[in-house]
């Protein structure tokens, strides 16, 4: 397990997710390719709400 730590584009502050608990792409092998096109990696900010 990784932790990402990244800055909210929308309020600056810093979000701490897992992508690998995130995606179990065992059990959701459709996720695969949204990982490769990005779209899996997204986080909802814990200060503003906003998805990034
Ligand atoms: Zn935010």
């Amino acid at each position: 397990m990784s932790l990402l730590e990244t800055a909210c584009p929308h309020c600056g502050k810093s979000m701490v997710f897992s992508p690998i608990d995130y995606i179990n792409t065992e059990e959701r092998p459709e996720m695969i390719q949204k990982v490769r096109d990005g779209e899996a990696f997204v986080s909802i900010c814990g200060h503003c709400g906003k998805k990034s």
